[in-house]
């Protein structure tokens, strides 16, 4: 069963996003701000955002969100999506929505005091510290750094990589084991650590990838930070001892569905340039729209592209109606699947564009780099495909004595045996 569609008054909303997003908020992706004048540019920009009630939507209004629901929310992911500096403009940028919702879930009265009202009014940011180079992030059961509890202090020690944003936060939020000999899913804990907090280094941000030239205290970083003889106090526990996979779980489903529709909005754009130099650029005396392998590109593109928003959209209906638990193969399935199509459709749009598309004169090689990242972060592809097959084949049982249901001699016994009388009237008439 599925059934989900806009409000009109909602759709407007959109239309408003779509224009403002582009008018506002893609100029600033040209000018490579600092971190300060990014916050300084950005001023404007959230004070409209908030005063349009579209601020922070990803948490309900109690928590000073504006509540909207997984549908709503993916549906203006598509649209914030399309820039870089999009989600940052309306207040449900990664790491920070994840962290506040974690923080609205599990946090204490006092926790969310301190922490969640200045994250959500975008006075703060956050940092999601959980991976380390030494062991698999895509296990996160199995983690070196430990927190241990010391008369009223937790001691935290270990080093962590990937932190996005950390060299620019306020607020660390550290998955640590508490308790190695617990069950597996047991064994770690996270703590809010303010980010001034003695023994905290943020060593360096990493070249990647999406920014391959060293850089430092960026927006969109990813650092790696060194805990050493980290004392927080007890209360810096979030959640319950033991419960950092169960929060961290609750987080990311509805993340993955943020992810996937901000990715559509990324493919969106780069179809739309795909679209366009199919209109103008002339090889062969013909224009690159005439030429079918152009024409494959464009229709492959839009299928995809339209199954990604579908499944993606179902995904969060299901969210929303019965819970992210439920919904587990959707979220799994549209990860994999959407971060294909966001590196098939941008990957068309820089063939098409040759060295055009190559150059930093077009977003798409930014575009074509920052989508690699998307095949394994939040989660490998090939975890992803193991959750849905794994759930899919719950339902399935082996076939008695080893023959397969569908074995056509089989079946065609049975069919003559039952419909034995008609055959034999059959062939008498016959
Ligand atoms: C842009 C970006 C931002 C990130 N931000 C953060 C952040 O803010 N905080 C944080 O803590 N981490 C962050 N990460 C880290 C991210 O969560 C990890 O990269 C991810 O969990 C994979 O872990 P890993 O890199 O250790 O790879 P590994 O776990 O070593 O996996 C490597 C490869 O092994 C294969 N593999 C793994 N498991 C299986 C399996 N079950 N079946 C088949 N093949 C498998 C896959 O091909 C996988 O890509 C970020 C990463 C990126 C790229």
């Amino acid at each position: 069963m599925w059934d989900f569609s806009t409000e009109p008054a909602f759709e407007r909303q959109l239309d408003w996003m779509r224009e403002f997003v582009r008018a506002e908020i893609w100029p600033l992706e040209t000018l490579a701000l600092e971190h300060a004048a990014l916050r300084l540019a950005l001023a404007p920009i959230q004070a409209e955002v908030k005063r349009r009630g579209l601020w922070a939507a990803h948490l309900p209004p109690h928590l000073g969100g504006s509540g909207f629901g997984q549908v709503k929310l993916g549906l203006m992911h598509e649209i914030l999506g399309s820039s870089p500096l999009g989600p940052i403009g309306f207040g449900n940028q990664a790491p920070d929505s994840g962290n506040s919702e974690i923080l609205a879930l599990a946090g204490t009265p006092e926790q969310r005091r301190r922490w969640l009202g200045p994250l959500l009014a975008g006075e703060i940011m956050s940092c999601f510290s959980m991976t380390e180079r030494e062991r698999a992030g895509s296990d996160p059961t199995v983690l070196d750094t430990t927190a241990t509890l010391d008369g009223d202090t937790w001691l935290i020690e270990g080093e962590k990589w990937f932190s996005s944003n950390a060299s620019v936060a306020d607020l660390l939020i550290v998955v640590a084991t508490t308790d190695q000999d617990a069950a597996p899913h047991r064994r770690a804990s996270m703590f809010l650590v303010p980010a001034d907090t003695a023994g905290v280094e943020v060593i360096r941000d990493i070249p990647t990838i999406e920014h391959p030239w060293p850089s430092f205290g960026v927006y969109g970083n990813h650092a790696e930070v060194r805990y050493e003889g980290v004392r927080v106090p007890r209360e810096a526990l979030l959640g319950e001892r033991g419960g950092a996979f169960a929060i961290a779980q609750e987080r990311l489903g509805p993340g993955r569905i943020h992810h996937c529709m901000r990715w559509l909005g990324v493919s969106r754009r780069a179809f739309d340039m795909l679209c366009e130099r199919a209109t103008y650029r002339v090889a062969q005396n013909e224009l690159l729209g005439e030429k079918g392998v152009v024409r494959s590109w464009i229709a492959d593109s839009a299928a995809e592209m339209s199954a990604a928003r579908l499944m993606t959209l179902h995904a969060a209906w299901k969210i929303d109606t019965v819970g992210a638990r439920a919904a587990r193969a959707e979220i799994s399935m549209i990860k994999f699947f959407g971060a294909q199509v966001l590196h098939r459709v941008v990957d068309r749009a820089l063939q098409i564009h040759g060295s055009l598309g190559y150059s930093t004169d077009l977003p798409l090689e930014a575009m074509y780099r920052a989508a690699r990242g998307a095949r394994f972060y939040d989660g490998p592809d090939e975890v992803h495909r193991d959750l849905v097959a794994r759930l899919i084949l719950r339902e399935y049982q082996p076939p008695d004595d080893g023959v397969p249901t569908e074995h056509v001699p089989t079946r065609r016994a049975a069919a003559e045996a039952r419909f034995a009388s008609f055959l034999d009237a059959a062939t008498a008439n016959g």
